[in-house]
């Protein structure tokens, strides 16, 4: 006997071996045992999950010589012509390639005839969406009256293209798209029959990219199996169909979540020497993040929702690092660059570009955790609040917040808040972070000179400052901004702002600087705290806040701490 291709080989025979369709193979069987059979049946679903193996076995089932049954033996004429596609009986009309009017005007001739040698004549039609106008107006007048012999299995992708009035008149079931577990049952199965060893992470593979379809889960596995022999592991599989492994997967979102540009920029140029597919990766990736929902909302062990991409004990790390917000926002970024990678020109920089947009998205201080940081400064402030309080339970619990510690020995030597304090000596004495601290106030001031500058400077942040040089980094990707700030008057407008800001006469440059080198909008508070200890002086205590200006109050430490911690900056001071 030849080679068979597996899918034909291990096409279903019976309404049991059927996979992921219970719903529609319970139904058939049950119309057929209570004899309740309609002229027509319509099946709906993608292509490849059994449509026509099922329109198959249930015309062996209405056409079994042992008698109408929901399991045909297979052993008579009848079914054996079903099987082999030979009966006379039972027609297969394939609408994508027989799409004129003569073969379904053929049809009406011959529907009149009763038989040759079976109870139902059965036209069996694959695709019928395709079928011309015509073909369906003529199809729909024997549907209107169909002689009792008659049987109609109609097969389609696209319900949407076919008449209302054909669908009407037809029993209609949709197929589902079958689970990753089922097709991974199923070519194990065939696999062992075949004696053929496939490894676990190589089934994950072929399913995850069969995406639901079981023919070319199927063809896949014949293609590995002619190209690697007896023994197939997970690297044979991606390589051959261009797939991305689990652990590479999971080490790019894992690098989104953390922000941790440089590995993903590393892992992209990996991927990209590999040659492999960015439309596909991207899919994978969205698959892996909608497994981190699940597994965020319903937990790793869930049971209920089948993961796609991940593997739970993997998902469960990578889930403590995050919350659902901030997936969702980093989702809504790598969907976008699914939309637009089709027509990209460069598919690996929108690649980057995204993985770092979405990297940003999902470090964006969330207000919950704003919130956790409040109730952490207000502890500790509470235990600065003076030592006799020393023995109640709040000050037992130490602030959650590292970072938040300065603030608190601050206050412990100063109880009123809104008494003076000592400053220190100059405003433009150190790192960018000094004017990272005045920023938005800057730009709101600049922005008022135009909307352009207001627009272009959204995704601008100071990166340098020495008290008479501000250098102002944009990513690579505006570059248009830049060349709108760097016109003189903008120049010289952003540089007024400045001095208005910080009351320093300056010199501004603009710079563009590589992807993710930017600092963020928001700046997380710094490891240390800046400054040690700040001195409070008595008088201090008295002098209250009249005539100080929003920049002179910005740098008192305490301020600093608060600010930095939600990237606020001082508006304005009231007494
Ligand atoms: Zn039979």
């Amino acid at each position: 006997m030849g080679y068979e291709v597996l899918a034909r080989k291990w096409r279903p025979q019976q309404f049991d071996d059927v996979v992921g369709q219970e719903h529609v193979t319970r139904t058939l069987r049950n119309a057929i045992e209570a004899n309740r059979i309609a002229h027509a049946y319509l099946f709906v679903g993608p292509r490849g999950i059994g449509k026509t193996s099922l329109a198959r076995i249930f015309a062996k089932a209405l056409n079994c010589q042992t008698g109408m049954t929901p399991t045909p033996c297979d052993q008579c004429d009848s079914c054996r012509e079903i099987t082999a596609g030979t009966g006379l009986d039972v027609l297969e009309i394939d609408g994508a390639s027989n799409n004129g009017v003569d073969q379904v005007r053929d049809l009406r001739e011959t529907v009149k005839y009763a038989p040759a040698h079976s109870r139902f004549k059965i036209y069996i039609i694959d695709e019928v969406h395709m079928l011309s106008a015509a073909a369906f107006n003529a199809l729909l007048k024997t549907l209107e009256e169909p002689p009792p012999h008659v049987k109609f299995l109609f097969a389609t992708t696209e319900v949407d293209k076919i008449l209302a009035t054909i669908i009407s008149r037809c029993q209609r079931f949709d197929l589902r798209r079958i689970p990753l577990a089922g097709i991974m049952d199923r070519l194990r199965h065939i696999a062992s029959a075949e004696k053929v060893v496939v490894d676990e992470d190589a089934l994950s593979a072929i399913a995850r990219g069969s995406e639901g379809g079981l023919r070319d889960a199927e063809s896949a596995l014949d293609q590995l199996i002619a190209f690697k022999g007896e023994r197939i592991g997970e690297a044979d599989v991606l390589s051959v169909f261009g797939l991305v492994s689990r652990d590479l997967l999971e080490r790019l979102v894992e690098g989104v979540l953390r922000g941790d540009i440089p590995t993903l920029m590393r892992l992209v140029a990996e991927l990209d020497a590999a040659g492999k597919d960015f439309q596909r990766l991207l899919v994978d990736v969205l698959y892996l993040f909608r497994d981190l929902l699940v597994c965020l909302n319903l937990g790793a062990e869930s049971g209920a929702v089948e993961f796609v991409a991940g593997r739970p004990e993997r998902l469960r790390e990578l889930a403590a690092l995050t919350d659902t917000p901030r997936v969702v926002r980093a989702v809504s970024v790598m969907m976008e660059a699914e939309d637009r990678m089709r027509h990209a020109l460069s598919r690996r920089a929108l690649l980057e570009l995204s993985l770092i947009r979405a990297a940003r998205a999902a470090s964006v201080v969330t207000l919950e955790s704003i919130l956790a940081q409040v109730v952490a400064l207000k502890q500790a402030w509470a235990v600065g609040g003076g030592e006799t309080t020393a023995d109640e339970p709040l000050s037992s619990q130490p602030p959650k917040a590292p970072s938040v510690v300065p603030a608190p020995i601050t206050m412990r030597q100063e109880p009123t808040p809104t008494a003076k304090m000592e400053l220190p000596a100059s405003v433009g004495g150190g790192d960018a972070s000094v004017l990272m601290d005045q920023w938005e106030q800057v730009a709101d001031r600049a922005g008022r000179l135009s909307l352009r500058i207001k627009a272009a400077l959204k995704d601008a942040r100071p990166v340098s400052w020495d008290g008479h040089r501000a250098v102002i980094g944009l990513d690579e990707e505006f570059r248009e901004a830049l060349s709108v700030l760097e016109q003189p008057r903008n120049r010289k407008g952003m540089a007024q702002a400045i001095q208005s800001v910080l009351g320093v006469p300056c010199e501004v440059e603009f710079r563009l600087m590589p992807w993710g080198t930017v600092p963020p909008v928001k700046p997380l508070p710094p490891e240390k705290p800046a400054d040690p200890a700040p001195v409070v002086t008595p008088e201090g205590r008295a002098g209250g806040l009249k005539g100080r200006t929003p920049g002179d109050v910005a740098q008192d430490p305490a301020v600093r701490a608060i600010t930095e911690m939600f990237g606020g900056s001082v508006m304005e001071v009231r007494e």
